[in-house]
């Protein structure tokens, strides 16, 4: 029997969904697995069921999951005590991998982040920033491999039931998990011309219309909607191996993060889109579009005129 202990930072809920989505597959792993800690699931309090204790207390596991990345003190003090308690850690979604939609904010000074929330957003009464009994912010979102160790990445927003099958079975195996070093592009059954686009349109629909199968659609880049999939890691597609939202006839925006480590997703997208004809500088918004899910590891910082 392998103990997990799975637990949630920063996050939307979404992954945990995936891990649930998992359907009957995950009855098989059942067996094998124990689930000792899973606050989506189950109440388990820190400090004692009354708030006694002085030290956290996170039962220990073979395996450990995160989701979300860290905003603020707590999280970080959660992560530490994961990373101790568990053999093996998992950051599972984008969130953990590399921060993910919520470190869009690392853009902004944090004063300017309460400004917007407590005071200047037109559906709030304006208040001083609430601090009592909160744990502090940090200075930014970062990524749980910035805080801690982490020995295997699922990335995607939220990630793909199957991948988080085959991670599991292969720590009941004994095995690495990684993802190999591909594009979404190098998964992806549309027909590239090579031809130059001019300007990119917003999809507000599926791109590839009703009845043609995605199959015999031409790139949606080449169609001219900006996709991320030249430096986009392959993965997401599961045992269909095609995109998902390629299939769904939408453009990749990039959840899967990264193709390889050291990579720098927002100049080789530059350089991909000058090779269509495409000058970069058009892109709306250009560094948060370009790197969405990825704001973490210092990737997105506040202009300097912010
Ligand atoms: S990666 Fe996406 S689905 Fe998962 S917690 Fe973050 S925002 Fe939610
Ligand atoms: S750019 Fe997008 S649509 Fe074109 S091949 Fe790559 S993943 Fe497919
Ligand atoms: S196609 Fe791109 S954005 Fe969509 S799930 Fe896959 S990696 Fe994420």
């Amino acid at each position: 029997m392998v103990r997990v202990s799975e637990e949630w930072l920063n996050i939307c809920g979404g992954c945990e969904v995936s891990i649930l989505d998992i359907g009957e597959p995950l009855l098989d792993l059942l067996p094998q697995l124990q689930f000792v800690h899973m606050p989506v699931l189950m109440d388990h309090k820190y400090f004692g069921q009354t708030g006694e204790g002085t030290t956290m207390e996170i039962p220990e596991a073979e395996v450990g999951i995160i989701t979300g990345g860290i905003r603020n003190e707590e999280e970080r003090q959660i992560a530490t005590e994961m990373r101790k308690r568990c053999d093996t850690l998992i950051a599972l979604g984008s969130c953990a991998c590399f921060g993910g939609i919520p470190a869009l904010a690392n853009q902004y000074v944090m004063e300017d982040l309460y400004e917007t929330v407590y005071r200047a957003s037109y559906t709030t009464e304006p208040s001083a920033t609430p601090s009592e009994d909160l744990p502090p912010l940090t200075d930014r979102i970062y990524a749980v491999d910035e805080v801690v160790d982490v020995d295997a990445y699922l990335p995607g927003c939220p990630t793909s039931p199957d991948l988080i099958v085959e991670a599991l079975t292969a720590v009941l195996e004994g095995k690495p998990f990684s993802l190999p070093e591909r594009s979404v592009c190098d998964e992806c059954p549309t027909t590239r011309e090579k031809k130059a686009v001019t300007s990119v349109k917003r999809p507000l629909e599926s791109i590839v219309p009703p009845g043609q199968s995605v199959e015999s659609s031409r790139c949606l880049m080449e169609l001219g909607y900006l996709c991320l999939g030249p430096v986009t890691k392959a993965g997401c597609g599961g045992h269909d191996k095609v995109p998902r939202c390629i299939r769904a006839g939408m453009p990749c925006r990039g959840c899967f993060g990264p193709i390889r480590e050291g990579a720098n997703p927002m100049v080789d997208m530059m350089g991909a889109l000058s090779s269509i004809g495409l000058d970069p500088r058009s892109i709306p918004d250009r560094s948060a579009t370009l790197q969405r899910y990825t704001g973490a590891h210092n990737r997105l910082r506040p202009l300097p005129s912010r």
